[in-house]
């Protein structure tokens, strides 16, 4: 039986990483649960409520972007639209070009990666500089990020200070609190000689034409604060239909995110500066992102549009925290990329098609998603339309499967199997002559077999 890329790349992820991805993931989650549930009587209405804001959003996409675009505009922002990351990365240059820029700011944003316009502005002689500390880290490194929240996650402290002993940013030393220094030292120059800020948008309120930006190490507001322009690249998806319903949303995100009540800086942008006003960008570009959206929205995974990129379900998802997320082979892994990559893919569908089956659907990320995405019934229809598309990677490991498949369907099959199980209690298990069977059981205990009760139950049952 072959194995699944992901697999084959969680397998070579050496055990350190493995137990600092698994330990990280899991103090974050168990901080966010505590915070939660500390806070909110009921933190399911709440999110059920978010779920319902970002639903109709998706729903309404149609009245609600030209309206944004209209409320924007009156705002003195320029809005732009973008079918393709090809059209959103040309955008981009266009708009540089037509000032003479050459250098860029960049906050983090993750449609900037999915669109990989660092590489494509360096190509056209531009350069793009990551100011958020982990995505600045994961460019000296030419390395990707593995979170969507944390995206270096699966680095320690000494691989930093050997970076940046490396490009020059002071002697190895592997105080987090000097590395930090270290950067903001290199950036804060970096902020007064650029042309253009650029940052995404975690909300764009349809109701007053505001971006929201939420940031920890507030570079997004440096990266506003000198350059003359500001452009943000949004995904279609992004709006929130009015300002309160950002009460609910920010409320789900920081708590779901990184288990803080608020993030440090929410910042709330409403077009570029008044002639009355001392500083901030004087133009301010606006573009819209599609790049796939659309398709997703057709399709029968819709409501992972809803995302508002938490990364709460990469945390508790046991597939995630063994494989990390280099292995999801795109810009979102664990249980949010198995679903959005595939779709976001189009035509390369069936080269990410073993990430649908990359999950043991636990529910725990339906349980944790703040916008209450169901996320294991979209793997599920993504396993179908797979199978359905005859994508290769959708069909890699499936011999157990069908067999179970089979059995479980079969009235005789089962009741046979139900009956045979019950040798597995006296089977000598340590002597099966297939080694990697043997193998893999050498490290698991199998529990004793306790099936086939339940029709014998339900007999005595009605009987009584
Ligand atoms: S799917 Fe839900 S839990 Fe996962 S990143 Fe998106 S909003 Fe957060």
């Amino acid at each position: 039986m072959a194995s699944q890329p992901i697999d084959q790349a969680a397998a070579t992820l050496p055990a350190d990483k493995r137990a600092s991805v698994y330990q990280s993931t899991k103090a974050t989650h168990e901080k966010r649960t505590k915070l939660l549930f500390d806070q909110f009587n009921d933190p399911d209405l709440l999110r059920r409520r978010a779920g319902e804001i970002k639903q109709h959003v998706i729903e309404n996409l149609d009245t609600l972007l030209p309206a944004v675009e209209a409320k924007l505009k009156a705002n003195g922002a320029q809005v732009h639209w973008a079918s393709t990351g090809d059209d959103a990365c040309a955008a981009v240059l266009r708009i540089m070009q037509a000032r003479g820029a050459k250098k860029m700011v960049k906050a983090k944003t993750m449609v900037s990666e999915e669109i990989e316009l660092a590489h494509y502005l360096e190509k056209h002689g531009i350069e793009a500089l990551e100011t958020d500390l982990g995505e600045f880290i994961v460019q000296i490194d030419q390395d990707h990020p593995s979170h969507i929240v944390r995206p270096i996650i699966h680095k320690n402290r000494r691989e930093i200070a050997t970076s940046f002993e490396r490009e020059g940013l002071g002697a190895y030393n592997d105080d987090p609190e000097t590395i930090t220094r270290r950067a903001r030292q290199f950036l804060r120059h970096k902020y007064l000689q650029a042309d253009v800020g650029l940052t995404g948008a975690n909300f764009v309120s349809v109701e007053s034409g505001r971006l929201v930006l939420v940031t920890n190490e507030g570079n997004s507001r440096f990266s506003l604060a000198a350059p003359k322009v500001h452009i943000a690249l949004v995904g279609i998806e992004k709006l929130v239909p009015r300002d309160r319903d950002l009460g609910v949303l920010l409320n789900l995100l920081a708590r779901s995110a990184t288990a803080q009540q608020l993030t440090v800086y929410t910042e709330f942008i409403s077009g570029p500066k008044h002639a009355t006003q001392p500083d901030g960008p004087e133009e301010m570009h606006v573009i819209f992102v599609d790049n796939g959206r659309t398709d997703v929205l057709a399709s029968e995974c819709r409501e992972i549009l809803r995302c508002i990129r938490c990364g709460a379900c990469l945390n508790v998802c046991p597939i995630y925290r063994q494989a990390s997320g280099h292995a999801y082979r795109s810009v979102y892994p664990g249980p949010v990329g198995a679903v959005l990559s595939p779709l976001l893919a189009g035509k390369k569908f069936p080269e990410l098609a073993d990430l649908p089956k990359a999950s043991s659907l636990c529910g725990a990320c339906n349980e944790v998603c703040p916008v209450n995405i169901p996320i294991p019934d979209l793997l599920l229809r993504l396993r179908e339309k797979g199978k359905r598309e005859g994508a290769p990677l959708a069909a890699v490991g499936t011999p157990p499967m069908g067999a179970w498949a089979l059995m479980a369907s079969q009235p005789t099959a089962w009741k046979a199997a139900l009956f045979g199980g019950k040798a597995l209690n006296y089977l000598p298990t340590k002597l099966i002559p297939v080694p990697a069977l043997r193998a893999w059981e050498e490290k698991r205990a199998l529990p004793a077999w306790r099936g086939g009760e339940f029709r014998k139950w339900m007999k005595q049952r009605r009987k009584s």
